[in-house]
């Protein structure tokens, strides 16, 4: 039987295609008539052009969540969307806020944007994926006419040409990248962020800042329920995923095509960040960073009998 066939239960998600999918129990794949049956609360259709999306379902969510509790019922939050709203609602999440004032250069460039740019996101960018992914993509900071721009990291410039049709190739994404945070592409197992949230001047977060934003990274790495695998794009990513996680760098050095094994049965893995300066000058090409990808999508097809130790193989300076 369906689950929520069985039970006083109002299913709230962002998407409600999702409650379909997360909730085909067993061999038996729910009827028209139990699916009318179950009620559930839910966007059937996301505009993903709306500004700020992530905030409005967080809004729509604690109003259906609500609701279901006044009808009696359980309210049960699905979808990888729906992990992240629950996740919200249990307070384990931690989202910048919009406005986000922790790092007084980068709001001051936000608001410059903002003025110049009134179409653009110009606030910091949401993280891209489920939040039950198996791998996080962790880049460096959003490029300004690139995430900064469309709202959805590594959308619109040049870096995301070699992440994205690398995703679209190892099975991580379905659909087709067209540059823009409208083109629908999905995400399958993973989740794209950045180490820091908002668009730094030149490219260049400070030290102080990577580590004002570390808080938010480490809320994805705490919240993240099936998370196994974790790919560094640069060093500085790299940093800021160890700082996250309270280890010391001298033992998870980076290196392009490193594979960490970290003591909580996690991987790290080590790439050159897919910059246009890195893949014009030749430091980092297509079939170096596929190796990566395909490497991370053995690790996370790996049948793990064995918990992990904490070792560092095969990278290179
Ligand atoms: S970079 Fe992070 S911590 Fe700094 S202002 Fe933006 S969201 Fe806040």
């Amino acid at each position: 039987m369906w689950l929520a066939a069985r039970e006083p239960t109002t299913i709230v998600s962002a998407d409600s295609r999702q409650v379909y999918r997360q909730f085909d129990v067993g061999t038996a794949k729910p009827t028209a008539t139990e699916r009318a049956a179950v009620p559930h609360r839910g966007i059937d259709v996301v505009d993903p052009t709306e500004r700020y999306s992530a905030a409005a379902w967080a809004e729509s969510a604690e109003g259906w969540i609500g609701e279901a509790y006044a009808a009696g019922t359980t309210p049960i939050v699905v979808g990888g969307t729906g992990l992240y709203l629950k996740a919200l609602f249990d307070g384990l999440f931690e989202e910048p806020p919009l406005d986000c004032p922790r790092c007084p250069r980068l709001a001051a460039f936000r608001h410059e944007l903002q003025g110049k740019y009134p179409t653009w996101n110009n606030a910091p960018v949401r993280s891209f994926g489920g939040l039950d992914a198996g791998l996080l993509i962790v880049g460096l900071a959003p490029g300004m006419k690139g995430a900064n721009r469309t709202g959805r990291p590594f959308t619109g410039d040049y870096a995301g040409d070699l992440l994205y049709h690398s995703l679209l190739k190892f099975g991580f994404a379905v659909g087709s990248y067209a540059a823009h945070a409208a083109d629908g592409l999905e995400l399958r197992r993973a989740r794209i962020t950045n180490a820091v949230r908002c668009v730094p001047p030149q490219n260049k977060p400070e030290t102080a800042e990577i580590g004002a934003c570390g808080r938010f990274l480490a809320a994805e790495l705490e919240t993240a329920p099936r998370l196994k695998a974790i790919l560094a794009l640069g060093a500085i990513a790299h940093n800021a995923v160890l700082a996250a996680k309270g280890l010391k760098r001298a033992r998870y050095p980076f290196g392009h095509g490193a594979l960490h094994e970290l003591p909580d049965g996690t991987a790290l893995a080590d790439s050159y960040h897919c910059s246009r300066l890195n893949t014009n000058t030749g430091r980092l090409t297509t079939d170096m960073f596929e190796a990566v990808i395909a490497k991370l999508t053995e690790r996370l097809d790996a049948d793990r009998a064995q918990p992990p130790s904490p070792t560092t193989t095969n990278g290179a300076q």
